[in-house]
């Protein structure tokens, strides 16, 4: 059995009160560790500890900053097999996605604000020989960041990265379900000398560490990555204490798909979209719209394709789709597959779970589905299934389907599939999303802004919008004469 202890001060610790939670991997359905079921004392002695660091901290000139953040990303980068298969261990994710993408992304992430914090600057504003204003951007003081499951060291280093930086000190929960990178990641910053107090871990539930982490008075700002009713649950607590808070939520996405695209790449990339990470991606386009011309033949060869993935032990190489991430999250997907048929939904492959052999045969695997012939305002089609289950649907015109594709009350991203450069732009103004990517998916450079509208999120992270979120904007005003 393996321990996970929280990281507090410098030091690990168990909780408080002694209380464990058993974690269970996903692949073979066995308990392999425990977290500390950590609650508001261990939230309490966390937050004193990140604001007892904050002055030394925050005061430090920026490149001592970076150089404690650069050897953190070195250390990720030196233990990343380690890190890529405890990931995966931990969530059911192929092993390939964590040593290629994500693990690789955590390390990136840190060393992109540790550099991006020596190149910034600020405004002034000069009024002639009589005023000067200019800006001085401040850290906030201690940051809370909540994280999810799906990419468990990439989201969470997305943003205590850009919060380290700016010179806030962080108390972080990540997801109860998959707490063992964080915990790896807490010593590798003990190891990289990162000063006690800085950063600090707590492991535990969302209601007994989540929110009383969103509501301690000294936490002046929340960043949370997760479902859109948490956020909401969220935003309700830190509206009433006006807290700083930035919140990425979940997604409904549509793929269009013009008879004019470069077919194999769409096809194939489409696929990747629909079913990396099983669907469990906040990104990943679940609704796809295809030109009625080649309606029948993309589908077929949809179906045809995602039939070839290999559902399998997420540390065979040649897996393609892993275990979902719990018993209880696979029962929630196979339902949504229920709900389609009964909406009339055709299911052209997939829909049920499957029994992988030898060791993960206790494991939480389902098949990828597609699933056609269901209208835009079905449940099927409006709610996030956050699983392999995506569904094909015709379309004839542009401004059809781009009604169709901004019908539902999420917009986190849009992607258009056409060889068409004006019906692209055309389409990248009007698509109510947060990011709309033309002939691609899932690129994501670290300088852009990321977030989304509607229900998908408040607030834009990324680049130079991380670092303005996480520091407070003064404006100076100094007479001249
Ligand atoms: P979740 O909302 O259940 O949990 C997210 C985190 O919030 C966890 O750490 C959880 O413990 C914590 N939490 C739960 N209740 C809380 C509360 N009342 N107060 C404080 N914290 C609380 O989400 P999940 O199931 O872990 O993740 C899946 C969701 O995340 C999907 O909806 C997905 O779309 C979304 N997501 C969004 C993005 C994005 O960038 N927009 C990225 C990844 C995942």
């Amino acid at each position: 059995m393996k321990i996970i202890r929280n990281y507090i001060s410098g030091e690990l610790r168990s909780a408080e009160s002694g209380a464990w939670i058993d974690s269970v991997n996903p692949a073979t359905g066995e308990i392999y560790s425990q977290l500390p079921d950590s609650d508001q004392t261990d939230i309490h002695l966390a937050v004193a500890a990140a604001k007892a660091a904050f002055p030394e901290w925050s005061s430090l000139q920026a490149e001592a900053r970076s150089n404690f953040l650069l050897k953190i990303a070195d250390a990720i980068e030196d233990n990343l097999e380690s890190l890529a298969v405890a990931e995966s261990i931990d969530n059911g994710k192929p092993l390939t996605a964590a040593r290629t993408l994500e693990i690789p992304r955590a390390a990136k992430s840190f060393r992109f604000f540790a550099t991006a914090i020596l190149h910034e600057s600020s405004e002034a504003h000069s009024a002639g020989n009589e005023m000067l204003n200019y800006t001085l951007r401040q850290p906030i003081g201690v940051v809370g960041s909540i994280s999810p499951w799906n990419l468990p060291l990439y989201l969470l280093s997305w943003k205590i990265a850009p919060a380290l930086a700016a010179g806030n000190c962080v108390v972080a929960k990540p997801s109860e379900l998959t707490p063992m990178t964080a915990y790896m990641l807490a010593q590798l910053c003990i190891d990289a000398g990162l000063p006690g107090g800085v950063l600090n871990i707590i492991q535990g539930t969302g209601i007994k560490a989540g929110a009383p982490l969103v509501e301690h008075s000294d936490v002046k700002a929340i960043t949370f990555t997760g479902g859109t009713k948490t956020g909401a649950t969220i935003a309700r607590t830190t509206a009433s204490t006006f807290k700083k808070t930035s919140l990425e939520l979940g997604g409904k996405n549509p793929t269009i798909i013009f008879a004019d695209c470069d077919y194999e790449k769409a096809l194939s990339t489409s696929i990747r979209a629909a079913f990396a990470n099983q669907g469990e991606i906040c990104l990943c386009g679940s609704r796809i719209y295809i030109e009625e011309s080649i309606f029948d033949r993309f589908s077929a060869d949809f179906a045809k394709n995602t039939k070839a993935l290999v559902v399998g032990d997420p540390l065979d190489d040649s897996t393609d789709l892993g275990a979902l991430i719990s018993n209880d999250h696979l029962e929630k997907v196979l339902h949504h597959v229920q709900i389609a048929r009964e909406e009339g939904g055709s299911v052209l492959c997939g829909g049920d779970r499957i029994s992988v052999e030898g060791r993960c045969a206790g494991g939480y695997f389902m098949r990828p589905t597609v699933i056609t012939n269901l209208p835009t305002q079905c449940t099927t089609n409006q709610e996030e299934i956050f699983g392999p289950v995506v569904t094909l649907n015709p379309f004839k015109t542009e401004s059809e389907v781009v009604k169709y594709a901004n019908a539902t009350k999420y917009g986190l991203s849009a992607s258009v599939w056409t060889s068409d450069v004006h019906c692209a732009h055309r389409l990248a103004a009007v698509l109510e999303a947060g990011v709309v990517w033309i002939n691609c998916w899932m690129e994501r450079d670290l300088r852009t802004p990321f977030g989304g509208v509607k229900h998908s999120g408040v607030g834009r992270e990324g680049g130079w919008e991380a670092l303005r979120f996480f520091t407070e904007t003064k404006n100076v005003c100094l007479a001249i004469s």
